[in-house]
């Protein structure tokens, strides 16, 4: 009988274990797919909030395109139960899916600020298509838009708000911006940068509550101070979609807890993606890496396993890159390790700056920023996040690098970064340049 896998939840993860299992399994097998929503990538909003792609483009598969794959898709449906004993998920309805084996991909949410208020008209998270649909509804020329919260998802969608001709105020609790992605040198330049591009910052502030004031919305703080907008968005943190595995008796810590394999604690019931909890490439430490890239690559090694192969797993680098006014902001790996040795170096006439850390000879982390026009920053973005995620060693170039952390090109090149990646594929099959490119080793 041909094996039966289920698929649960229609995101990165999903599909790209989906695509996986095709491409790689010996007999054609049977594949369920339940998910809450059509599949689509979160990733593209900020894209479709400023009009520049249609909202037909966000979906990374159409009902056509899962039928050509033999894909049973039960879409709209959410998975409420597991029974692992029984190899059996329940749904919403009632309904129940046997499998052979399964895959938890269910991603998290949006979770807005506890305050009263929260739940109001014109108050949005900005995770789903529904809830940028919401957001797109209310912004035009002239809104004033509030975001609540100053994190990399806040900043995926700053361009866009801008790009509407609306006004925006930032207010984050915190004392500074972007405090899970840079460092505080690198976050006053950012600042800096969007107050010049007429972007109000508001750091250190605790919102108390968000009322109705007359169509719009007034928000208050502990330390007084209200401010008046036309649309809020609350963009204050995301939880794992974990809820449902209660009593499944799969092993949940931050995330569902996995091995080398994206196996969970039950050995056919695998998980990818945000939900995951896996291992962190630079610190071989268990974490949970809500990132587009941790979501394909745990989805392409955990199709491959249960196409029947056995691809183990390195562990998924982190990752952060934004634009926001024609500034790159970037970091990657460990960059906030407060026990790596550390260099950095400002530009004395633009906003410029580099963060280098080290373990050893190996680059462990790094935070860039810097224009976009900038060629050689956006060059630099690509060979820093190869040099920490290769972590070739760096013994010769160090000093030189610490003195002076903006020539990264001669060590990118010399340390032979590009042979040490390319070879390496997240299934472990030879890589292959298009067509005749030569490729140094
Ligand atoms: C606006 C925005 C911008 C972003 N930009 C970037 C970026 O620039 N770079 C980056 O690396 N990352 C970015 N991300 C994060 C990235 O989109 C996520 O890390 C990625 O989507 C995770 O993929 P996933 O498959 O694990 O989960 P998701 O894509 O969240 O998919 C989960 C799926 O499971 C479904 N589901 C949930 N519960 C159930 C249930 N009980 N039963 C059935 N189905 C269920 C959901 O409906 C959904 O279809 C961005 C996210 C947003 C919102």
């Amino acid at each position: 009988m041909a094996a039966r896998h289920l698929i649960i939840g229609g995101g990165t993860a999903g599909m790209n274990a989906i695509r996986t299992i095709r491409e790689e399994e010996g007999e054609r097998s049977e594949i369920v797919l339940v998910s809450a929503e059509r599949p689509y990538s979160r990733m593209v909003l900020p894209y479709y909030l400023d009009r520049s792609i249609a909202e037909s483009h966000v979906f990374t598969a159409t009902p056509r395109v899962l039928a050509d794959w033999g894909v049973k898709a039960q879409v709209g449906r959410r998975a409420t139960a597991l029974d692992t004993k029984a190899n059996v998920c329940t749904l919403d309805d009632g309904t129940t899916v046997e499998y052979d084996d399964c895959l938890i991909a269910t991603g998290s949410s949006a979770v807005k600020a506890p305050v009263d208020g929260a739940d109001g008209r014109g108050v949005h998270s900005f995770w789903t298509l529904d809830e940028a649909r919401a957001v797109l509804a209310e912004i035009g020329p002239g809104s004033h838009v509030v975001m609540v919260g100053a994190g990399f998802i806040a900043f995926t969608i700053l361009n866009s708000i801008l790009a509407l001709g609306a006004t925006l105020t930032i207010v984050e609790v915190a004392p500074r911006i972007l405090p899970r992605m840079i460092d505080d040198a690198g976050a006053k330049l950012v600042e800096d940068w969007l107050t010049k591009h007429g972007v109000r910052i508001r750091t250190g502030v605790k919102l108390t509550g968000i009322e109705d004031a007359k169509g719009r919305k007034r928000l208050r703080f502990a330390a007084g101070g209200d401010i008046l907008c036309d649309v809020v968005i609350m963009a204050t943190g995301i939880k794992t979609n974990l809820e449902w595995l209660k009593g499944s008796g799969v092993t949940v810590n931050r995330g569902v807890v996995v091995d080398d394999h994206l196996r969970s604690s039950v050995r056919n019931v695998y998980a990818a993606g945000d939900i995951a909890e896996g291992r962190d490439l630079i610190t071989g430490e268990p974490a949970v890496h809500a990132i587009e890239p941790t979501a394909q690559e745990h989805g392409r090694v955990a199709g491959a396993n249960m196409a029947g192969k056995d691809v183990g797993y390195r562990g998924s680098l982190i990752v952060n890159i934004v634009e926001v006014c024609h500034l790159d902001v970037a970091s990657f790996g460990a960059w906030d390790d407060a026990k790596a040795e550390a260099a950095s170096g400002v530009k004395p006439d633009r906003p410029a700056y580099r963060k280098l850390l080290w373990r050893g000879d190996r680059l462990t982390g790094a935070i860039i920023l810097g224009p976009s026009s900038d060629i050689w920053t956006t060059n630099d973005v690509g060979m820093l996040k190869g040099l920490v995620q290769s972590g070739v060693s760096l013994a010769r170039f160090k000093a030189h690098l610490k003195r002076n952390p903006f020539d990264v090109k001669p060590a990118f090149i010399a340390s032979k970064t590009t042979s040490a990646l390319l070879p390496e594929t997240i299934l472990g099959r030879p890589s292959k340049a298009p067509g005749n490119t030569p490729v140094a080793v």
